[in-house]
Order: C-alpha cells, then sequence, then structure tokens
C-alpha cells in the first residue's frame, strides 16, 4: 500500500528529484513516482550528459546541485580503475567529453542520485513509485484533490492524494490533465513582445526531441544491426534548411547557420585528460566522437576497457517531424516511434554508409551499448525532451530578461523574488514549426519564484521545464542544472507553505513571507544572485 503523502511528486527526473529531496530534507512525507524505472530523467533515462555554464565548477548552482556533482566524480574515483593522474584531478571529467566538465555514464548518475535519496527512504518519509505514469487528475475550486496513475506495463492503477502535488514530467503532463492553464509551442510576438517570437502563435512549433543511444568501437569487429523499417525514408531525407541529407557530417552551425562538416574518429590518440570542455569558448560540438563522450578509456589503466564510451545526441539524430504535445497522445506516439527510427537508421548509416577518413565507409565495429542506457533494444528509455507544456505563471521569463542583446553583457533582470539562478546561450533546436537553430547569446540569470505560481491553481507547482518561460527562453531554462534548481525550489515551497499555514502566491506576492521562504533557500545553500559575470 501506498501511503498519503503531504507532497506528491509526478515526475522523477532531476526537477523531480531535487523536489523530493527538498521536501524530504524539511521532514515531509512524500511520493515521487516515474514514468520508466529509472530516476534521474535527462542524465538517465534520456541519456544526457549535463549542459552547464562555464563558471559550474566555482558558482552558480545550488548546494544539492554541487553534492551530486561531487557524488559522481567521487563514485568514479572510487570504483574505477583510474591513471593516477586523473585521479588527482579536483575537476575530474569522467568521460572527457567536450559538452561538459562532467561527462559520465547514466548509471553512475543514478546511482548517486539512489544514494542521496537513501537515507529518507529509510527514514519512511519517501516512497518511490516507478513504472507509472499519470492518466487522471481530479480538481475541484482550484485545487487539485487527486492524481491517478496507471503501471506501464501490467495496467493496474492508483490514485494518490496529497497537500501539494508537483508536476515534474517531462512534458508537464499534470498540467494537461488538471486543466491548468498552459502554453505550448510557440507564442506570437504580440503577447510577450519578444524579437524572435512569430507573429502569430504556434502551439505545435515545438523543438525537436531526440532517442539517444550510446556506442563503444570495436575494430575488426562487425555489429551492424538489422536495416531499420524507415532507412530509406531517413537515407532520403534532407531538411531545407540544411546544407545535405540529414544523414551525413554536415550540418548547420546552430549559433551562425554556416554549414560546418563534423568529423568522427572513434577512439582518438589524444589524452583525455588535456580535453578542455568550455562552452563559452567552444561548443566543442565539430568532433562528434568526443562531443558527449562518456567514458575515455585512456583515462584508465591499460587492458580495463578496450574502447571508450560516446552518446549520440548529435544535429543527426534531433527529430521534428511530429509536435510531441498538444496533438493528441496518438500524434506524440507517432514522434517518439519516429524518432526511434531515426536513431537507428543514424546508427545504422555509421555503420555502412557513413564516410571514414581512411576513404572507406561504414564502420561495423560500433557497437550499440543497451547495457549504458539499460534497454533491450539500446536506445535510451526515454526522448530527450526539450520542450514542455508551460505554465501560466503570475511570472513570465521573456528575452527582455535574458537576451544579451536587449539587456547588455552584465545581467538580465534582478527578480526581488528570485529562487535560483542558471545560464546558458539560448539554444532552440530545429522544430516541428520548421525553423532552424535559433540561437541568442544570453546572461546568467535568475529564476523568479512567480514563474513558478500558478495564475489560478492554488496547490500545484510545476518542477521542471514547465515552469512560466516561452518557447524562447525555454531556450537557455531547459538545462539540468537549472531544472534542478526550479525542482528544488518548488518542493522547498511547498513544504514552507505546509509549515507556515500559507499558499505559494502569498509567499511570492509578500515580501515579508518571501524573505521567509529566502532563508530557507540559503540555509539550504540555494544560490539565488550571480556574482556580476558576463553573458557569452
Ligand atoms: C564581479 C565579479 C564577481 C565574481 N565573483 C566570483 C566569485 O565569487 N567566485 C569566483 O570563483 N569567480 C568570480 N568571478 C569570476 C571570475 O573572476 C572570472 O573567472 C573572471 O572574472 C574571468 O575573467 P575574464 O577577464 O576572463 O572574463 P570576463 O568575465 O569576460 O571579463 C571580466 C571583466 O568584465 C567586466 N565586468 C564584469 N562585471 C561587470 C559589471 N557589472 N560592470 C562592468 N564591468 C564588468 C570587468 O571589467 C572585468 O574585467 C567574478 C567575476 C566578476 C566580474
Amino acid at each position: 500500500m501506498i501511503p498519503e503523502a503531504d507532497i506528491l511528486i509526478v515526475g522523477g527526473g532531476l526537477g523531480g528529484v531535487a523536489a523530493a529531496l527538498a521536501a524530504c530534507r524539511a521532514g515531509r512525507s512524500v511520493v515521487l513516482t516515474e514514468e520508466t524505472d529509472w530516476i534521474g530523467g535527462q542524465l538517465t533515462s534520456q541519456a544526457v550528459p549535463p549542459d552547464e555554464h562555464p563558471w559550474v565548477e566555482q558558482f552558480g548552482t545550488t548546494a544539492s546541485y554541487r553534492q551530486l556533482r561531487e557524488g559522481i566524480r567521487q563514485w568514479y574515483r572510487q570504483w574505477y580503475p583510474m591513471r593516477s593522474q586523473a585521479l588527482a584531478l579536483k575537476d575530474l571529467n569522467p568521460g572527457a567529453g567536450r559538452v561538459s566538465k562532467l561527462c559520465h555514464e547514466p548509471r553512475v548518475a543514478l546511482a548517486v542520485l539512489e544514494a542521496m535519496l537513501a537515507p529518507h527512504r529509510a527514514a519512511g518519509r519517501l516512497t518511490v513509485l516507478t513504472d507509472h505514469r499519470p492518466v487522471t487528475a481530479e480538481s475541484d475550486n482550484d485545487v487539485v484533490r487527486a492524481v491517478t496513475l496507471e503501471h506501464r506495463y501490467d495496467g493496474t492503477r492508483v490514485t494518490l492524494a496529497a497537500r501539494y502535488v508537483l508536476d515534474a514530467t517531462e512534458t508537464g503532463e499534470l498540467l494537461d490533465l488538471a486543466g491548468v492553464e498552459h502554453a505550448c509551442g510557440a507564442e506570437a510576438r504580440s503577447e510577450y513582445d519578444e524579437p524572435h517570437a512569430p507573429d502569430r502563435a504556434q502551439p505545435l512549433n515545438q523543438q525537436g526531441i531526440t532517442v539517444c543511444f550510446a556506442l563503444s568501437h570495436h575494430e575488426g569487429e562487425d555489429h551492424t544491426v538489422d536495416r531499420p523499417a524507415d532507412y530509406d525514408f531517413w537515407r532520403a531525407y534532407r531538411p531545407d534548411f540544411w546544407p545535405g541529407p540529414l544523414l551525413g557530417f554536415g550540418a548547420p552551425d546552430p549559433r551562425t547557420l554556416e554549414p560546418v562538416s563534423r568529423t568522427f574518429v572513434p577512439n582518438p590518440d589524444h589524452d583525455p585528460l588535456a580535453v578542455s570542455a568550455d562552452q563559452s569558448t567552444d561548443a566543442g560540438d565539430k568532433e562528434l566522437w568526443g562531443f558527449r563522450r562518456i567514458l575515455a578509456h585512456r583515462m584508465h589503466r591499460p587492458g580495463a576497457f578496450d574502447s571508450d564510451i560516446t552518446l549520440v545526441n548529435w544535429p543527426l539524430n534531433d527529430y521534428w517531424l511530429k509536435p510531441l504535445v498538444g496533438a493528441g497522445a496518438q500524434t506524440g506516439a507517432e514522434a517518439v516511434a519516429e524518432a526511434r527510427q531515426l536513431s537507428l537508421s543514424v546508427l545504422y548509416w555509421l555503420q555502412t554508409e557513413a564516410p571514414r577518413p581512411d576513404g572507406g565507409t561504414g564502420l561495423p565495429g560500433l557497437r550499440l551499448r543497451p547495457d549504458v542506457t539499460g534497454t533491450a533494444d539500446g536506445l535510451a528509455k526515454a526522448p530527450y525532451v526539450r520542450e514542455s507544456r508551460r505554465i501560466k505563471a503570475v511570472t513570465t521569463v521573456t528575452e527582455h530578461d535574458v537576451a544579451i542583446d536587449l539587456v547588455g553583457p552584465y545581467g538580465g533582470t534582478r527578480h526581488r523574488d528570485s529562487v535560483g539562478v542558471g545560464g546558458y546561450r539560448i539554444d532552440l533546436h530545429p522544430s516541428t514549426g520548421g525553423d532552424t537553430y535559433i540561437d541568442i547569446g544570453s546572461v546568467p540569470f535568475e529564476i523568479p519564484l512567480g514563474a513558478l505560481v500558478p495564475r489560478r491553481v492554488r496547490n500545484l507547482l510545476p518542477a521542471g521545464k514547465n515552469i512560466g518561460t516561452t518557447h524562447i527562453t525555454n531556450g537557455c531554462f531547459r538545462l539540468h542544472p537549472v531544472e534542478w534548481n526550479i525542482g528544488e525550489a518548488a518542493g522547498a515551497l511547498a513544504a514552507h507553505c505546509l509549515a507556515e499555514d500559507v499558499e505559494p502566491h502569498q509567499v511570492q506576492a509578500e515580501d515579508k513571507r518571501f524573505e521567509e521562504f529566502a532563508r530557507r533557500l540559503d540555509r539550504d545553500g540555494v544560490q539565488r544572485h550571480w556574482p556580476d559575470v558576463r553573458g557569452y
């Protein structure tokens, strides 16, 4: 039997886990549900190593996010046969990937997240319900009373009630199920006067999703997969804003849109300890093997591993032909199925037809790694979702708050109700509305509590990518540390409201109440303001 909890958190991604930690730390009872069998979302079931701002080793995250990062490093130091030079590095990048200073395997993130939750589970405060997805929600008088979840495989249903309900799903499922006012896709320019917004609202214009997968390479072996059913379609597909076929190494540079030819060299000779990951100086995406490498075999004692492991989350496998949300469950399911076919087609193309540096074609030694993603078919358990439904909140963060051309390099809007910080370029991937990359320089920003407080509903809080941003500003808020910070603030807010017998909108609106809440965040090590560092 599942105990009734103070706080129900639906969605066990990074926002959901951070929310659960914050609420449990405040002594509240929590039920956390998750659609797959792995908590951790972007870092685990979606197989996306962290995208972070360049100052992450020094500041600009919450203390608990730093704990997660340090726990991941510690895991490698303790359990992996690392060379002594690697062990000595304080800022160890386990996979020596270029996308992040902390490229690592999904299972390691899973282990550390589980470890962080373990004391709260042992105390009986936290129940985690995996393999459950929300199917209905009951509301009355602007209060969400209960959520019904269904087991993914056997179809059994369970209805859970709680005083606060947090939507930490990847797609803002509860906003839809509970009839909470929300936006989807691109807003019209008239709504917030954003320079990059289209003239008319385009709810079905959403950034592409990506089904990631992991690869190693074994020279002389043949790991070629079966030819995917949709291979001919994807092989012939050429987007009109692309320099050639999608299945090719030519793709636009996301920042300049100039055609760039990527290289792909498995298990390169270079020393992984010499790799520097700093997206403010180089996006690191021109050499695809090293871009999201999550294990560098040369970092370990000779013979321990015969290949690196790299994650494929590239321009080639972004899928944007159908929207994931807002067009019905059938269309969303088709989008995921087609995205999976695209990823398998990318793999098959790499194994059989991709040009090799030596002039030949195909690398049959590329081995799909189901063991890394924890699935039978080798693809990640869930698609990487860049853009969710977004709640209509008291505050909406727009381009005017964060775009470097609009606010200057030294800082975005300072919010009196800041509950955290983040930083990333606005990085919109090609979309279901036919847009190519939209890349906008942005400044380190603050997360206003108003973006977490619904305009109407009183006890539901967004705890992930579903807060009050726009299609455009979602492009810098969707990253791992921001999602974590949002979840942590939402979990802390629910716990605070229960302890003080107040409601979220009061905490946001009244200075004195907000200051009480802010003291709680400060105590927990949530950084709410930036030092004056420059955007890029
Ligand atoms: C105000 C401030 C506080 C910092 N606090 C910390 C800290 O607490 N811990 C930490 O580890 N690192 C901190 N840093 C970051 C660290 O010092 C950076 O690594 C370093 O500033 C980078 O130097 P740079 O010349 O490469 O970078 P850039 O950031 O490109 O240039 C820094 C230059 O920006 C200008 N600048 C910055 N802010 C402003 C402003 N508000 N108004 C006008 N000019 C401005 C200054 O002239 C400065 O010389 C801080 C940086 C700044 C600017």
